[in-house]
Order: C-alpha cells, then structure tokens, then sequence
C-alpha cells in the first residue's frame, strides 16, 4: 500500500459523495454492516453518489494499491462488504429506483435495498423477483442469483436481469446485457462481485398486483418428522404459482401464536400464492389438516407488509454464523438429521430454513448463467444468530456439526449463502464446467485480482 493520505484532499474534490477515513463524522455508520461478528476498520471509504464517483474510487485505490472492499447493502453474512485497512467502495447512497410501469422494467441503482425496490415497483402493482427480507442489498443479491416468494414462477432475480452498468477494475464503465459483452453478463449472473462494481441493474418486474394470499401455518416440534416427510411430497406436487417453504425456530411472539409456544421450537410453514385466494386456501388445507396446527396467520395481504414481515427477526447488529447447502431430497436419513440437531438449537434466535427451489429456475439451462446448481428441490440454511460473544463457540460448532452431518444429502451451495468458508468451498457454488469459464472471464475482466474481497474466483487457477 502506497502513502495514501497526502492524496486524499485531492480526492475529495474529484468525486460529488463523501470520502472518510477513520475518526471522520460517519465513518462508523458506514462501515457498520449487518453480520455484528465483523468489526473491521478502512482506511479509507468512499461513499459514492454516482457511477463517475465508483470509477474515481476504483483509479485512487489502483494507484495507492489500496485493496477494495465494496459494500451493496452489507448485508452478506461473510461480512465482505468492509475490509481492514484497504479502501471501502460504500453504494449504500446509490439508491435511486425507476420503473417504466408500460415495459414492466424497473432500473436499479448498486446499492439499493429489496425495500425501496418493491416500494417504487408496487406502485404500479409489479414487483422484481428477489429475497423476502427488506433491508438486504439488491446488489449482492443479484450477482450471486436472488431467490424469494415469487421465484418458482418467475425465475431468479438474474433469470430477470436485462442488462448491467459496470465499472470494471480498470475504473472504466461497460454496459453487460444479451448484446453487448456477453461474457460479462453471463459471469455477473451468479459470480458475485468478481468482475466489476455494478452501479445500476436492469430488470423485468412482473405484474403480480399489490395483495397475494400469504401466511405461516405453524405445527408442534414434536411432530417435525411426520411434516417434513408430509411436506416433501406436497410442496413439489403445486403449481408454479404457489411457493411453501419450512422454517423450524422458537416461536415469536405472535398474535396467531398461542402464548403457550412462545419461545418453544415450532415448524412454521410461510407461503405465497400468486392467484385467486379461495384457490390457494384450498391448497393449504392439506397442510393444515396434516397432524395439528397450532398457530395459522394466514390471510390475503398487502406484498409491502409480506415483503417486510421477516424484518424483525434478522435486523442487524446481532452476531451470525451462516452454514448452507443445496439438498437433492429431504430423505429420511435427512430428516433425522434434521431434527436432531433442531433439537439442540443453540439460542432462540437461530433459524433451521428449507425453501423449496423449483420451478421457472430449475427449467433453465444450467449453464447459461453462472449459476449451475438450478435442479435440487431443496436447500438448508443454518441461520445461526446469537447476541452475545460468549456464545460464538457453541453456536458456531452446532452450525459447523449440523452442516457436516447433512453433507450426505447435498449438492453444492448458493455462493450468497457461504460464510468465510475458503477457496475449495467456493468452488462448490459452480459445476467444473462454470468455475472454468468464469477464471477465464475473471482473467479478460480483472486479471490482478482487484475484486477479491469477495467470494473469490482467482484470475490464477
Ligand atoms: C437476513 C438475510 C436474508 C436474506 N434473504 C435472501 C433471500 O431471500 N434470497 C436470496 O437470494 N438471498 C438472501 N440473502 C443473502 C443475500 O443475497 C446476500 O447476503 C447478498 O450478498 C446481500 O447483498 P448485499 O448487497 O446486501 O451484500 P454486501 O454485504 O454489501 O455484499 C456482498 C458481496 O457482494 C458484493 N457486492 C455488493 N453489491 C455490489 C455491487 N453493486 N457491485 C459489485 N459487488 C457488489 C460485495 O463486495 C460483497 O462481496 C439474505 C441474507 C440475509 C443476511
């Protein structure tokens, strides 16, 4: 790293946001990011306000040889947004949204959170398939794949991305689309941050209307076993329309929650149905006539409120330990995995989550984006939360033993789900065939590695 401070006075004049560094006003709250395990110092940043800005940031950090860390919504539970001592590239004040309501396209600024987009989309009753929690970011989201409520039928956030704005590593802004820079389109869409900042994505929204039949059915713990061997057949027999996942947790305190649950390991089953409600209920009822419900929050209601309604139970600050993988099934031997180690829970505020996968993405050519693992119905994500450092070592080996033990049953991971888990793990985000064509497209794009503070895919094989 060269002396970079006698640089900065200059570089504060070139670009229109703000540039911190360490001690500044606004300096904390901008490296703070989501995951509370990560506490770590810039030495400078650079809150940028336009794509000119990224650029300028990207030269300034080449000639200092400054390493880069770029923060969407710092949301990722790797805690990559922010670095040690190298510059951060801050998006957080890049939010703008603009919908053409006739194309049913939304453009998206870099470092805009899911809440804004649905916000401008709902206006004209679209929405952009993407995550369900509204303060993560689009940015991250995207470049690594983007699955919600509405993606079985309507495809992956990438499967919905047009084009893409980008500053490549030699500060230079490209435009990546199905015409022009093919390469770079294909490897943005599941290769994270690896090739370049994006500073604005163009989606197609579908036109979903602002109110859908949504809910959790809640079941007893006890009774685990029996759903999930109930559940596996039944959700992959609906409708492209009709997503149903599984989520064991102690149960918050809910109004449709008995009070005698509160706080005790339950099953809920949240849903989404794109279509008439009385239709929907009916495919419900199976599920709540399976053994016994204890707790039904279901109702037709605003996609706003839905979109929100797990915000509370993931805000930031806490500490958090992500383990993932793809699941080729929920076999048996999988379930008694799974409800064992449910069982031992470390904190009440951890989450065992199984969404179910397929649908619009898994009908599409696996290699057409760098995002392979499009065939397995399920996936697992350990959600480990915890407050306090004291409790790091439990949560993290309970996180570590429970993913090991459902190794067996897996088939790669998402990239955005990974922790800091190492290079090989990296790899198993693609199939050989992915990983080899996107160190090529690293090598054309970004052949010193300036975007590593990332899941990293090494120009250098
Ligand atoms: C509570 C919670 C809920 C989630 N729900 C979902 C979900 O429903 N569906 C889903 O698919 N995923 C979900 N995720 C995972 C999410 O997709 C990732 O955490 C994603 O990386 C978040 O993006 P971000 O921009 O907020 O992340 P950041 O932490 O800011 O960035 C993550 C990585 O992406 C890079 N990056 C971010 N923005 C840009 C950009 N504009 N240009 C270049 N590189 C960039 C960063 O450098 C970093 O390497 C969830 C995560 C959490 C913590």
């Amino acid at each position: 790293m060269k002396n970079f401070t006698e640089s900065v006075p200059g570089f504060r004049k070139l670009v229109a946001g703000s540039v911190l560094l360490p001690g500044d006003p606004g300096y904390d709250e901008s490296r703070a990011i989501w995951n509370g395990m990560f506490d770590k110092k810039p030495a400078l940043i650079a809150r940028c306000t336009s794509t000119e800005d990224v650029s300028k940031a990207v030269i300034f950090a080449r000639e200092h040889q400054l390493p880069i860390a770029v923060k969407g919504g710092g949301h990722n539970s790797a805690g990559n947004a922010v670095c040690d001592d190298g510059m951060m590239i801050d998006l957080s004040l890049m939010q703008g949204v603009e919908v053409d309501a006739d194309r049913q396209r939304a453009k998206v600024e870099g470092g805009c959170l899911l809440g804004a987009v649905d916000e401008a989309t709902q206006e004209h009753g679209l929405a952009v398939s993407a995550g369900i929690v509204s303060h993560t970011g689009v940015g991250g989201l995207t470049l690594g794949g983007g699955f919600g409520w509405i993606s079985r039928k309507y495809g992956l956030t990438i499967d919905n991305l047009l084009s893409v704005e980008l500053v490549t590593a030699k500060g230079k802004v490209v435009f990546a689309s199905a015409t022009e820079n093919k390469d770079l389109f294909w490897a943005v869409r599941g290769g994270g941050g690896n090739f370049g900042i994006a500073t604005t994505f163009e989606f197609q929204a579908a036109a979903i209307g602002t109110e859908l039949y949504t809910g959790p059915v809640v079941k007893r713990f006890e009774d685990t076993a029996d759903y999930i061997r109930f559940h596996r057949e039944y959700v992959r027999k609906m409708p492209d329309e009709m997503t149903i996942w599984m989520v064991v947790r102690h149960a918050p305190p809910l109004p449709f929650i008995p009070e005698e649950y509160h706080g005790k390991l339950v099953v809920l089953i949240p849903f989404v149905w794109l279509g008439d409600p009385e239709e929907g209920e009916k495919l419900i009822q199976p599920i709540r006539d399976f053994g016994e419900t204890v707790g039904d929050g279901s109702g037709v209601k605003p996609w706003k409120d839905w979109q929100s309604a797990f915000d509370g139970l993931v805000s930031h600050g806490a500490r958090n330990y992500w383990k993932s993988h793809h699941l080729k099934d929920l076999s048996d031997e999988c379930i008694e995995v799974i409800t064992t180690y449910a069982a031992k829970m470390p904190h009440e505020e951890c989450e065992v989550f199984i969404p179910h996968m397929e649908g619009a993405p898994s009908r599409i050519d696996p290699v057409s984006t760098a995002f392979p693992h499009r065939n397995t119905p399920f996936l697992l994500n350990l959600h480990t939360r915890w407050q306090d450092a004291s409790d790091d070592d439990r949560c993290i080996r309970w996180a570590r033993e429970f993913h090991d033990a459902t190794r067996p049953f897996s088939q790669g991971v998402y990239v955005n789900f990974l922790s800091e888990e190492g290079d090989a793990r990296v790899r198993e985000a693609y199939t050989e065939e992915v990983w080899k064509r996107l160190v090529k497209i690293k090598q054309r794009w970004d052949p010193e590695n300036t975007f590593r503070m990332n899941q990293n895919i090494s120009p250098t094989p």
